[in-house]
Order: C-alpha cells, then sequence, then structure tokens
C-alpha cells in the first residue's frame, strides 16, 4: 500500500513528535494512552512506559471525566477535530508553569486540540491529544485585563479621598433619575461644604486643609450604606445620593454626618483644627424636570444653611 510509511520515515517523524514542544498523547477508544511524547514526560514526570496503557483519567485525575470523554466521543464520531481554549478551560491537565511571576497562577494555560485518527478500514480507532503551553499569551492577557480595571477604578475615583469622583458621581445619578422616572423609586440627594474653609488653609496651611478634606471624606464612607453613592463633588464640597430614602431619611444621615464631623479631631502641629460642615437637603417627592434640578434644590438648601450660621442642615422647601 503507497500510503504506508517506510521504516526511515516512521522514525523521523516519531523523532519530530519526541522533540516538538508541544503535548502530544494518542489514546485509543477505551482512552488508554498509546503514545506518550517527551513534553509530556518532562511535565509531568511520568515514563512512556509508566502511562502505557493506562486509562488518561487515572493518569490525570484532575480531568472532568465526563466532560472530556463527551468531548473524545464527538471526535470519533464526527471524525472531525474538536478544540478548548484557555478562555474557557484554564487547563485540561494540570501542569506546574515554571516561571510563575509574583502573585501569578502557578499553572499552565494550555490550548488543546483533539484529532481523530483512522485506521485503515477508516474507523476512528485513536485519538490524538494535543497540548499547546500557551501561559505566557494568557499571563500577558490577564495582566493587561486586570491593569484596565485598576484604570477604569482609577478614572472613577478621586484620589485624595477615595470617593466616587464628580463625573462618575453624576453619572451615577443620572443612572439613578432613570430608575426614579421608570419605576417612581425614590431618592434623596445630600450636598455639603465646609465651613470658612479658607480660614483651614490660611490658619494651617494647604496640607492641614488636605487632611481636613481626607478626615471628612473618611467619615461621610463611615457614615453611608453600601447602596449609597458618595462624591467629591468640588474641593472642600460633597454629594451623597441616597437610594430609596426620603427627605426625612436623608436629614437624618445629614445630621448624624454633620455631628460627627464636629466631634472630628484632625490635629495640625498638636493643635486640633475645629471643623464644621453645613448640608442641603432634598427629595424626588415632587415632581422634577431632570435630575440637574435635584441638584439646584439640594444646593438652594445648602446655600440657607450657610446664611442661617452654618454647621447646621436645611431641607429644600417644598413651595406652597
Ligand atoms: P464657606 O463657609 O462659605 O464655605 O467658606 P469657605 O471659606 O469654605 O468658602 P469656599 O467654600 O468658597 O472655599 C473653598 C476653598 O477651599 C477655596 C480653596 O482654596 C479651598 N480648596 C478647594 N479644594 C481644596 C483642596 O483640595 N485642598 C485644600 N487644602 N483646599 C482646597
Ligand atoms: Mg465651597
Ligand atoms: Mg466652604
Amino acid at each position: 500500500m503507497s500510503a504506508l510509511l517506510d521504516l526511515n520515515e516512521f522514525h523521523w517523524l516519531m523523532a519530530i513528535v519526541q522533540s516538538i514542544d508541544v503535548g502530544v498523547v494518542m489514546v485509543d477508544r477505551e482512552y488508554r494512552v498509546e503514545i506518550w511524547n517527551s513534553f509530556m514526560e518532562n511535565h509531568s514526570g511520568r515514563t512512556p512506559d509508566e502511562v502505557h496503557q493506562q486509562s488518561f483519567f487515572t493518569v490525570f485525575p484532575e480531568v472532568e471525566e465526563e466532560w472530556f470523554r463527551n468531548k473524545l466521543e464527538t471526535v470519533a464520531l464526527l471524525g472531525t477535530p474538536a478544540f478548548t481554549l484557555w478562555e474557557q478551560r484554564p487547563y485540561l491537565v494540570r501542569f506546574k508553569n515554571y516561571q510563575p511571576i509574583t502573585g501569578q497562577e502557578d499553572h499552565m494555560y494550555q490550548n488543546v486540540t483533539l484529532i481523530p485518527l483512522r485506521a485503515t478500514n477508516s474507523e476512528v480507532a485513536h485519538i490524538c491529544v494535543i497540548i499547546y503551553d500557551v501561559t505566557e499569551v494568557a499571563t500577558n492577557k490577564r495582566q493587561l485585563q486586570a491593569a484596565n480595571l485598576e484604570l477604569k477604578r482609577l478614572s472613577s475615583t478621586d484620589r485624595l479621598t477615595g470617593l466616587s469622583n464628580r463625573g462618575h458621581w453624576e453619572e451615577a445619578l443620572r443612572l439613578e433619575y432613570a430608575r426614579h422616572q421608570r419605576y417612581r423609586t425614590m431618592a434623596a440627594l445630600v450636598m455639603f461644604d465646609i465651613d470658612h474653609f479658607k480660614k483651614v488653609n490660611d490658619t494651617y496651611g494647604h496640607q492641614a486643609g488636605d487632611k481636613v478634606i481626607q478626615g471628612v471624606a473618611d467619615l461621610v464612607l463611615a457614615h453611608v450604606r453600601t447602596n449609597d453613592i458618595a462624591g467629591r463633588y468640588g474641593g472642600e464640597e460633597f454629594a451623597v445620593l441616597l437610594p430609596d430614602t426620603d427627605i426625612q431619611g436623608a436629614r437624618l444621615f445629614a445630621e448624624r454626618l454633620r455631628l460627627a464631623v464636629e466631634a472630628m479631631r484632625v490635629e495640625h502641629e498638636g493643635v486640633v483644627i475645629p471643623v464644621t460642615i453645613s448640608l442641603g437637603v432634598a427629595d424626588l417627592g415632587q415632581p422634577s424636570s431632570g435630575h440637574e434640578q435635584l441638584i439646584e434644590w439640594t444646593d438652594q438648601a445648602l446655600y440657607s444653611s450657610k446664611k442661617g450660621g452654618r454647621n447646621r442642615t436645611s431641607l429644600h422647601q417644598v413651595p406652597a
């Protein structure tokens, strides 16, 4: 038969299979190992003699048997190759990653190809499992994804305080307002501004001023619930959106925060800097034209607090 290789060619092919940097395993229809190349030997620490005629699932107990059997059966039945990618399944068999970078997985990422091998009677009697080490590609991609996520987080966070920055906070308000329009949900807004902050900067210096801003932001974070969205609205102006809360609930929150700030002790060169805030509160209990109007209402209430003597909370007055 002309298709039969002569003995020399067979040896050459085996030498190639042995030396390529890819895992090659051939199993029969009972999943018993027939061929095991040196890549497999090097990474598993098992010689071809040790695994010969052993079930693939005995050699690799970590392989999910039902899933892999199905996969192999489909390949045999259809007579066409199949693939698995590391994105779907990080690996088929668990091999060590020999160049682990700090914080990286210590296993090898693998792409796998399954090839049906026909016998001369054209039945698929064997299947070849080819394992590619794609650890480098996978690691790079995962690092890139992590970096992008961190970048996104940074671009939505205010550096000094860790609160949402204005852009991100306004986006959250827009979303909450859309939810309100659609489902008639309630929401309240609290905005506040540190009293006589220019004096803090002038008396104690800009760095001390920054420390005060951080101290206030820490108190905000300590007082909000998980669903609330706290943002740094401007220099020493803050805004807290309280979903599913009305003006009275928001007033309680505002007063608690005001008292906590008043009691806060930020020290500068051994001196405690006195800090108070003025707050405004409004909610969506009355018809509004848009999320900007809620900000306007809240800002008007904040202005009343400043005019009324500072260190106080004012509620937006509904016109009679
Ligand atoms: P009022 O009680 O009316 O609010 O008086 P105020 O002095 O606080 O007045 P205003 O709110 O207009 O002052 C804002 C000041 O805050 C002006 C600016 O120098 C200072 N500031 C804004 N951002 C920062 C910051 O990031 N760090 C520091 N240290 N100061 C800031
Ligand atoms: Mg201000
Ligand atoms: Mg101020």
